[in-house]
């Protein structure tokens, strides 16, 4: 077991203020894998000075040079892209193939985007007598979750040092080993001294402390609801600027005329994706009620072919609380028409990859966000009640839209409350904005309006 000691901070690993340490479990087996160390305030304290002291030199150096640095960034991913797929396979317990083409790929993605993004971006601009000046909001807090550890941790670094803010890292519990992989990416990438921070801990104690800090100008989370909310409540008391990025219950929403085949399969293949860990997975598919029947067999076929494929969901809380879900639409009646709250396996948190047909959407599953592999098919008559339906949860972070042509999709598309909606499929694009509406969150993350939440304006008037 490699020896994971000591907090990146100002520019070298340090030892932690105290010997507590975290485990790390291997999800498919229940082993622990390493001990990291628990964060206190005294950890968040050093790093958040350290980020304070590089900011002034950072946020003065040129763009080109930050976009060099980002660039190097993203080559050391690219260099070290193996190694990252498997440490993501072994603490979040995502199959290899997924964890090298997604876990250890998007980030690639997202880092090459903000490197290009910030030699291009113009951060003077000429408004009738005025120059607008887009300058960092300072140090970040970014507090990032275990679903997709290095994509999380990637899309709020890499806008923060683009716009020249500096940067305090809190990971999550469940997965440290990525964000320390990553710490040594940056270390490598040459970045200054303080630039980039990192200190593993627990939520409440760690993550409070980073968020409560009076030296953070920015809190950018991802995770639930729940601490969004408190999070919120620490930056709003503060006044201090906010990023969150919540939870989802997305409608996939299949139109009469769409290839029914098509939409679920890609469908199913969406929610059980990440072993159904994916805050924008379209959890709840719309079908009209003329094609429903149709469509509960195909998904139910869809999911059983998944059997062992699927990797286990990150923890026994984790799996436990899908479990509690699954068996929360069974005694609300809806109908099991694939997998179930039994272990499919003796060792491992893993669940059935599971289909409910007859869902209404006043039901628990069809109105919580479960982060499982649970699919939930609900009719509706005509696209009123489909809009009604779609819409009709607190949530709104993305979604998708099925027809015959593009055109008549992309029409529905505009009546839904969401942030991001994929048209007969769409794909992933490291450009796009992507939050929410409602209480999925606050602000949005990629391409240069995921910049923007690192800037703030100053004009000057001539
Ligand atoms: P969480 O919100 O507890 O954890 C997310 C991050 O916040 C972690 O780094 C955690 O250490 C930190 N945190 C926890 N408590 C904190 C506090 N009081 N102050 C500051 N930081 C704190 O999420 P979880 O318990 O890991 O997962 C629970 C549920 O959250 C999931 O089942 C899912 O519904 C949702 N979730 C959503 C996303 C997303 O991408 N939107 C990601 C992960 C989890």
């Amino acid at each position: 077991m490699k020896p994971h000691t000591g907090m990146y901070i100002a520019g070298q690993w340090r030892p932690a203020t105290t010997q507590d340490t975290t485990p790390v479990v291997n999800p498919a087996d229940e082993q622990v894998i390493a001990h990291v160390p628990a964060g206190t305030a005294e950890d968040v304290d050093a790093a958040v000075r350290a980020a304070r002291a590089a900011l002034p030199s950072w946020r003065a150096t040129p763009p080109a040079e930050r976009a060099a640095r980002l660039a190097a960034i993203r080559d050391g991913l690219v260099a070290r892209k193996g190694e990252i797929a498997e440490t993501v396979a072994a603490e979040l317990g995502a199959p290899l193939p997924f964890a090298e083409a997604v876990h250890a790929g998007v980030p690639i993605l997202v880092a090459a985007s903000y490197a290009e993004l910030a030699a291009l971006h113009p951060f003077e601009e000429k408004v009738g007598n005025s120059t607008v000046h887009c300058e960092p909001v300072g140090v970040v807090g970014a507090i990032t979750p275990w679903n997709y550890p290095l994509h999380q941790i990637v899309a709020k670094v890499a806008p923060a040092l683009a716009a020249g803010c500096a940067v305090v890292l809190k990971p999550a519990e469940d997965t440290p080993l990525t964000a320390r992989l990553f710490a040594e990416v940056v270390h490598e990438a040459g970045l200054p001294a303080g630039v980039f921070n990192l200190v593993t801990g627990l939520g409440p104690v760690a993550g409070q402390a980073l968020a409560e800090h009076e030296g953070v100008d920015l809190v950018s989370f991802t995770g639930s609801t729940a601490v969004g909310r408190r999070i919120g409540a620490i930056a709003g008391a503060a006044v201090k600027r906010v990023a969150l990025e919540l939870g989802g219950k997305s409608a996939n929403v299949i139109l009469p005329s769409a290839d029914l085949a098509k939409a679920v399969n890609v469908g199913v293949a969406n929610v059980m994706a990440n072993s159904g860990q994916t805050c924008s997975a379209w959890t709840r598919m719309l079908v009209h009620t003329s094609r429903y029947d149709e469509a509960v067999a195909l998904a139910a076929r869809a999911a059983g072919k998944y059997g062992e494929r699927i990797g286990p969901v990150v923890s026994e809380k984790q799996r436990d609380r899908v479990r509690g879900y699954i068996e929360r639409g069974v005694a609300e009646g809806a109908r099991l028409v694939a997998g179930g709250p039994e272990a499919p396996r003796e060792r491992g948190y893993y669940v059935r990859p599971t289909v409910f047909a007859d869902v209404t959407p006043e039901m628990t599953i069809a109105q919580e966000e479960i982060f499982g592999p649970v699919l939930s098919l609900i009719r509706y008559e005509d696209e009123d009640e489909a809009e009604t339906i779609a819409n009709g949860t607190v949530y709104g972070l993305a979604g998708a839209v099925w027809a015959a042509d593009d055109a008549e999709a992309a029409a529905f598309a505009r009546r839904l409350d969401t942030g991001q909606v994929d048209i007969n499929g769409g794909g992933f694009n490291p450009l796009a904005p992507f939050g929410g509406y409602k209480q999925s969150g606050v602000g949005r993350e990629l391409g240069r309006h995921g910049l923007a939440e690192y800037l703030q304006t100053k004009s000057l008037q001539f």
